[in-house]
C-alpha cells in the first residue's frame, strides 16, 4: 500500500495544487517538502524536511485535511493524513490542534499604504538556502494566515541579507491574496520620524489612527528605536494595540530581541511571545544562486565560472554580491559588450576583490563591530577610554577576547591596541571572558553573532 500511495505521489500533489489553488512558492515551501513516510492500512504518515521542522504545526493545519480529501479521492476509499516531524516520529499521535481562522479584516479602506513597498522584494525572487529556510517559510506562514500562527513575528539578521527583502514579500504576498488589507509596511526610522512631527504638528490623534487601525504593521529595523523613550514609549501602545485584536505585527532587527541593548525590557517580552527566526550569511552554493537568479532577472548575460567567482570572493553580505554584480552589467553596458566571462569579471572587479585574501580582522574592526552590536549604548571612545562601569567594562573584555582570539596580538599589543591598557588587565579580561562563555548561553550566543560579522563563513 505504501508503494501505491508513493508511486501516484506526484500525480496525488498534481491534484492537490490544482484542487487547493495552491501557490508556486506555497508548493515549494511546504509540499514539495513533505515526503511519504510510511503508509499502514488507511493512515499515512508524511514527514516534513527538518528545515521545517519547527512549523509542523503549522504545514499540518493547512495541508492535512486538504492532503486526506485528495488521497482519499484519488483511491476512492478513506484515508487518515498525519504530517509529524522527526522528532515527532516516535512520540505518539498528537489530537489536531488546528490553528483558528484569522480574524477578518474589519471595515474596508482600499490600501495606499502600500507604495513604498520595493515591487522587486517579493517571495518569487528570494532565493531560500540553508541560511533562511527557517525564516522564509516562516515568512510564507505568517503571510498566509497574518495574525494566527505567529504573532509578533521577528526576523534579525545581518545587514544585508535579506530582512527587508523578507519582509516586503510578506506584504506584498497578503496583499495579493486579500487586497483590502490595511497594511503599513515602514522602517523604525521613518516610524521615529513621523511621530516627533505629530507631537511637534499636534497631530498625535491622526499619527495614532493611521497605525492603530490597520491590520497588519510591517516595521524594519526596529533597533533604530533603542534609547529613544518617546518613541518606544509609542511603539509599544501601537504593538498592544494591534496585538490585542490579533492584528499581525512583524517586526526586523540586527540582532535578536535579548540582545536589543537601549530597548525597554516590557518591549523586549513582548517580542518574544511570538516567533523569532533568523537570517544567516548565505554560503557558497547560496551565493551562487542568488547571484544567477539576480542574472536571469536583470539580463546581465554572465558565465558559469564568473558567477562562481565572485560567490568565492564576496562573501559577507547579499549587498555586496548584487554590487558586484551590478558593477559588471554597468561596464557592459558603458563597453558594449554582450558577455561577461571570467577575465572581464576579474578585471572589473579588481578593485574590490583581492584574490585569495582574507581581509585581516584587526582591532579596530572588533572594536567597530562590538560597538555596532551593543547598538546605540555605547562608542568606540567608550572601549578605547578609561571608564569601569560594567556597561562600558564588559563589551570592552568581549573586545579583548576577540582580539586575542583573532589578530594574533600579544597581550600587550592588544592592550595598546585598546587604549594603551596593561597587559594583565588583557589577560583577566580574556579570562573572565573565556569563563562566563561555559556558563552564560546569552554572552555565547551574543559572541557568536559578532564572530559571524567579523569572519563570515565562506
Ligand atoms: P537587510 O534588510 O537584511 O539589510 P536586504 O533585504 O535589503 O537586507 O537585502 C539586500 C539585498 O540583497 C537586496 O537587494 C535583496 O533583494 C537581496 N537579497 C537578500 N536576500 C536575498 C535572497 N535570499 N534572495 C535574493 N536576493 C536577496
Ligand atoms: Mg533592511
Amino acid at each position: 500500500m505504501s508503494d501505491k500511495i508513493q508511486e501516484n505521489w506526484p500525480q496525488i500533489i498534481k491534484n492537490l495544487v490544482q484542487d487547493y489553488k495552491i501557490t508556486n512558492i506555497a508548493y515549494k515551501t511546504w509540499i514539495a517538502k513533505l515526503a511519504v513516510y510510511s503508509v499502514s492500512g488507511h493512515d499515512v504518515t508524511l514527514l516534513v524536511d527538518d528545515s521545517i521542522a519547527q512549523l509542523v504545526q503549522y504545514v499540518k493545519s493547512k495541508y492535512e485535511k486538504p492532503l486526506e480529501v485528495t488521497i482519499s479521492e484519488y483511491f476512492d476509499d478513506e484515508y487518515t493524513v498525519h504530517i509529524v516531524n522527526r522528532s515527532q516520529l516516535s512520540a505518539s499521535m498528537e489530537a489536531d490542534t488546528a490553528a483558528a481562522p484569522a480574524a477578518p479584516s474589519a471595515g474596508i479602506i482600499m490600501n495606499d499604504l502600500n507604495n513604498n513597498l520595493n515591487p522587486a522584494y517579493t517571495f518569487d525572487t528570494f532565493v531560500v538556502g540553508k541560511n533562511n529556510d527557517l525564516a522564509q517559510a516562516t515568512a510564507l506562514a505568517v503571510a498566509s494566515d497574518p495574525g494566527v500562527y505567529g504573532n509578533p513575528l521577528f526576523i534579525y539578521g545581518g545587514v544585508g541579507l535579506g530582512k527587508t527583502h523578507l519582509m516586503q514579500s510578506i506584504a506584498h504576498y497578503v496583499l495579493s491574496e486579500r487586497p483590502d488589507y490595511r497594511i503599513i509596511y515602514t522602517s523604525a526610522e521613518t516610524f521615529q520620524r513621523e511621530f516627533i512631527a505629530a507631537i511637534k504638528n499636534k497631530t498625535q490623534e491622526s499619527f495614532k489612527n493611521k497605525y492603530r487601525n490597520i491590520d497588519m504593521l510591517l516595521i524594519d529595523d526596529v533597533q533604530f528605536i533603542s534609547g529613544r523613550d518617546s518613541t518606544m514609549e509609542e511603539f509599544f501602545h501601537t504593538f498592544n494595540a494591534l496585538y490585542d485584536r490579533k492584528r499581525q505585527i512583524v517586526i526586523s532587527s540586527d540582532k535578536p530581541p535579548k540582545d536589543l541593548v537601549g530597548i525597554e525590557e516590557r518591549l523586549i517580552s513582548r517580542f518574544k511571545v511570538g516567533i523569532t527566526v533568523d537570517i544567516q550569511p548565505p554560503d557558497y552554493d547560496t551565493r551562487v544562486a542568488i547571484l544567477s537568479k539576480k542574472a536571469d532577472l536583470e539580463h546581465i548575460n554572465i558565465d558559469e565560472s564568473s558567477l562562481h567567482y565572485i560567490a568565492e570572493h564576496v562573501v559577507s553580505n547579499i549587498r555586496e554580491l548584487e554590487g558586484a554584480l551590478n558593477k559588471i552589467s554597468n561596464y557592459m553596458r558603458l563597453k558594449k559588450c554582450s558577455y561577461a566571462d571570467e577575465d572581464l569579471t576579474k578585471e572589473v572587479l579588481k578593485d574590490v576583490i583581492a584574490p585569495d585574501e582574507k581581509k585581516p580582522i584587526t582591532p579596530e574592526i572588533i572594536i567597530n563591530t562590538v560597538v555596532e552590536h551593543y547598538h546605540n549604548k555605547i562608542s568606540a571612545a567608550d572601549i578605547l577610554g578609561k571608564n569601569r562601569s560594567r556597561d562600558i567594562s564588559y563589551p570592552r573584555q568581549i573586545c579583548m577576547y576577540l582580539c586575542e582570539k583573532y589578530t594574533g596580538l600579544s597581550y600587550a599589543a592588544i592592550g595598546e591596541a585598546l587604549g594603551n591598557k596593561d597587559h594583565t588587565t588583557v589577560l583577566h579580561g580574556v579570562k573572565k571572558i573565556k569563563k562566563e562563555l561555559e556558563t552564560d548561553p546569552q554572552l555565547k550566543s551574543s559572541i557568536e553573532v559578532i564572530i559571524k560579522k567579523l569572519d563570515p563563513p565562506r
